[in-house]
């Protein structure tokens, strides 16, 4: 039986996309195509341990659907993978690039594994063999994969330099997120945290919310996660509440960052931040707050909280974090939530804005990666809110207005092959 409170994320992306498609009233043709992923593939491959023991893992690469570019999307390792996860990650990327009017497609790829079980060397033979499995898919102009959960701008050089050393050459526009030394865009490493940011802000503005006095508090204090909470300080918002995997610190008065980051790299988590109260990633969720950011993984707000929640606005940094039906609670409390395909679009933008550097070799600077940024997060976010106003819809719905009908749109105008 489907279960309701913690549904299969590819159930929750089928059915965001039916409503949309129901909405736009698409030819039931379109419709099957879209709510399908193209191309689905499975690896088993094995990697040879420390200690001389070989070990097989299981990994995906799957692409959603590439009518308007090259396929875009990142890779995940973590215990919970799944293929109807990776499916839904992939469909997601083909609706925010849609969004936010990047010409790429959507695809997603995991690898089944606890990062934390294995050496650095473990770690780069495991992104060397996965890389080599699914360089059948990937490539510069075919599959452009990027750093996702628990991986980063070094699991990206590894791939990079493996499909590099197949080819025989350099080959710099086959993954985003590299190092900057080898090609890497200024500005990427923050961008996701950064875009949450400035919707964070249009948000605010919209709701006559004054910044200064906002409260904020954080789901997973990671890439996206800490990156939107250093920023969001910066503009004057007050950090109340942050967590990682291991659980949450709560302070009204507002949480030190910089002590934070400090503590968090001498001990790996947060519990020993002392001028603060600890509390659970479940309590978390309902502190009372402005702005709540969900910066983890899929399924947090669901049924079981979303009554419960006392945040005005939602910004979805993760992926897939609401439930459909804990969607229906918070638009009934008028709680306004911005969506991931919106919210975390900034990380797929600045990863257009390296892949386009490295096409024509001549890097940006700083300041022309956030300048370009801000102006495609401000512009995503007032067309789905001109949506959302004008036939009366969440903002959810809207920006699927808005990213599948430019879908279907590019579809329409290829044509079906052959
Ligand atoms: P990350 O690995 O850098 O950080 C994840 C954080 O969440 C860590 O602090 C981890 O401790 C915490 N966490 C893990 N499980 C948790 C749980 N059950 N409860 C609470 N906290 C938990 O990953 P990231 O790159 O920041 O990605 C976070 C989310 O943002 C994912 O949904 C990802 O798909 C999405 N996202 C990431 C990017 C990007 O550029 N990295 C872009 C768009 C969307």
């Amino acid at each position: 039986m489907m279960d309701t409170v913690k549904p299969n994320p590819f159930a929750t992306a089928q059915q965001q996309f039916a409503i949309a498609a129901d909405h736009l009233r698409l030819d039931e043709g379109v419709r099957g195509l879209l709510s399908t992923c193209d191309r689905e593939l499975a690896v088993r491959f094995p990697v040879r341990m420390d200690d001389g023991r070989i070990k097989i893992f299981v990994g995906y690469r799957v692409q959603h659907n590439i009518v308007r570019g090259p396929a875009k999307g990142g890779i995940r390792y973590h215990p919970a993978v799944t293929l109807d996860e990776v499916k839904a990650l992939a469909m997601w990327m083909t609706w925010k690039c849609a969004v936010v009017n990047i010409p790429f497609g959507g695809a997603k790829g995991g690898v089944i594994m606890t990062p934390q079980d294995y050496s650095s060397t473990e770690l780069e033979q495991i992104t060397r063999r996965y890389t080599s499995e699914i360089s059948i898919l990937i490539g510069p102009q075919r599959d452009i994969p990027a750093p996702d959960v628990n991986t980063n701008a070094q699991v990206m050089a590894w791939v990079m330099d493996t499909m590099s050393m197949q080819a025989g050459h350099t080959v710099p526009s086959v993954v985003t997120g590299k190092p900057i030394s080898i090609g890497g865009s200024e500005g990427r490493t923050e961008a996701t945290g950064r875009g949450v940011m400035y919707v964070t802000m249009e948000a605010l503005r919209h709701r006559g919310e004054d910044p200064g006095a906002a409260s904020v508090v954080v789901q997973g204090y990671g890439n996206v996660g800490s990156n939107a909470a250093r920023l969001l300080a910066a503009q004057g918002c007050r950090m109340v509440a942050v967590s990682d995997v291991y659980g949450g610190i709560y302070n009204p008065h507002g949480l030190d960052l910089a002590a934070v980051d400090a503590l968090l790299r001498r001990d790996g988590t947060l519990t020993g931040y002392h001028d603060a109260d600890q509390v659970t990633n479940e309590e978390l969720l309902t502190l009372p707050c402005t702005v709540l950011v969900p910066a983890a993984l899929e399924n947090q707000i669901t049924t079981l909280n979303a009554a419960r929640l006392r945040a005005r606005i939602v910004v979805e940094g993760a992926n897939g974090p609401t439930t459909p039906e804990a969607d229906r609670i918070l638009r009934d409390r008028a709680i306004f939530l911005v969506p991931d395909v919106l919210a975390n679009a900034g990380g797929v933008t600045v990863s257009y804005f390296e892949w386009v550097q490295g096409l024509q070799s001549f890097p940006w600077t700083k300041a022309t990666v956030n300048a370009k940024l801000a102006a495609i997060m401000r512009r995503g976010f007032a067309e789905t809110l001109a949506i959302a106003t004008e036939h009366n819809l969440d903002m959810r719905v809207a920006a699927y207005i808005l990213g599948v009908s430019k879908v279907v749109r590019a579809l329409e105008e290829r044509g079906i092959y052959p």
